[in-house]
């Protein structure tokens, strides 16, 4: 038997629970299909945490749009709904005069992006706010933050279901078809079910490509190509010596190898970039070379031993390792031509900060 729904939302990550929210508000029909045992397991309970200001990107690009508007919607969520965050402000590190023109570079990208707060500083400016740093030159950023993502992930879920939608926990979706009536999902889990759907959004992270994939009826030209960066964390055994996020120049595949500081006030570094073919989170020991060696450039007094292996994060990418950074790919019906179908890939950061505006695009492009 073939179940009519309104709206399926495929994952419980930040994006699915934010669109799942921005549509029942909206006084839509909508269940979350969620393959796990808990919401938010995936790449959303993998990451930095850091509320971002917008500044990397190019100014048309999705990722700067949507982190832009996402940050402000971000914190005037957060102190309504009480979730976690503190904004504590960060800094971009230059060492040398190769990477100080690079950091200028950032600094007029960052004022072309609408972030209207960025103060340059030279060496001694940024010492006066943070002593133990090395560094010629810096960027403060002011809005930058940290917020606690499972409070967040929580507070999108309690909207949503105080709104009207469920969320169905180990739900995952094997394989689906474009009908004449809708779209058809099939379900697996204890109560295996046939779903038909007016709208369907795709926010499975990186299993974005294979729901696509299995999904008989869409062109399959339009799917681009998975890729994985691996990012691993290591804790700082100690107090942290530094009081905002320090982050160094962002290098390929990722922002580079920084420090936050969580609401707990544990300090950790990381992520650092491994392509990776496996979607694997174990943590190899041996990759505190990298860190020890990233950290050193803004923190030469980095002592030995002081890093404990802690968590690795797998970014979905939708550009190889030698490509430039693409931006986000959220296809609506103009881009695949499917009524009702949006598909969301290579959601890495600052999908996160970008996901209450992301929720917004989303429900306007299914229509
Ligand atoms: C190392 C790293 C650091 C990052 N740091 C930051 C940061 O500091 N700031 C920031 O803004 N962003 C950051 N990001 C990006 C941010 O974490 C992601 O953009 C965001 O979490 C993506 O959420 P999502 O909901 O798309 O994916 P996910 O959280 O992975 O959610 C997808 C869900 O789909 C479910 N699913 C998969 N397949 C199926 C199926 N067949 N059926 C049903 N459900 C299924 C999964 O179980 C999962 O729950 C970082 C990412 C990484 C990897």
């Amino acid at each position: 038997m073939v179940h009519a729904i309104e709206n399926a939302v495929i994952g419980a990550g930040v994006i699915g629970l934010a669109v799942a929210r921005a549509l029942a508000l909206g006084g839509r029909e909508v269940v979350v299909l969620e393959a796990a045992e808990a919401i938010g397991t995936g790449v959303s309970s993998r990451n930095s945490e850091v509320i971002h200001a917008g500044i990397y990107f190019a100014p048309d690009d999705l990722k700067t749009r949507l982190c832009v508007a996402g940050r402000s919607m971000l914190y005037a969520y957060c102190a309504e709904h009480d979730v976690g965050h503190r904004r504590c402000g960060k800094l971009i590190v230059a060492n040398g005069t190769d990477e100080t023109k690079r950091l200028q570079d950032l600094f007029r990208r960052g004022a072309e992006n609408g972030v209207d707060d960025l103060e340059w500083l030279d060496g001694a400016a940024a010492r006066q706010l943070e002593p133990a740093l090395h560094a010629s030159a810096a960027i403060l950023s002011p809005s930058s933050g940290v917020i606690d993502s499972h409070a967040l992930m929580l507070a999108l879920r309690g909207d949503a279901e105080a709104a009207g939608a469920a969320v169905a926990l180990l739900s995952p979706v094997t394989g689906g078809s474009i009908e004449d009536d809708g779209i058809v999902l099939d379900v697996g889990g204890a109560e295996p079910t046939r779903l038909c759907c007016a709208r369907v959004f795709n926010c499975t992270g990186l299993n974005a490509q294979r729901i696509a994939l299995g999904m008989s009826g869409l062109d399959r030209q339009t799917i681009p190509q998975r890729y994985m960066a691996k990012g691993t964390y290591f804790t700082l055994s100690g107090k942290s010596p530094f009081q905002r996020l320090i982050y160094p120049m962002p290098l390929a595949g990722g922002l580079g190898v920084h420090l936050t500081v969580d609401l707990a006030g544990q300090a950790r570094f990381g992520p650092d970039v491994e392509w990776v073919e496996e979607e694997d989170y174990s943590v190899d020991p041996d990759r505190a070379k990298v860190c020890y060696d990233a950290v050193r450039t803004y923190w030469p007094d980095l002592p030995d031993d002081a890093l404990q292996p802690d968590y690795a994060g797998i970014r979905p990418k939708v550009q190889a390792p030698d490509e430039a950074a693409a931006d986000f790919v959220i296809q609506g019906p103009d881009d695949h031509g499917v009524k009702g179908l949006v598909n969301l890939y290579g959601i890495e950061s600052p999908g996160l900060t970008a996901s209450l505006a992301i929720a917004g695009r989303v429900v306007e492009l299914a229509g």
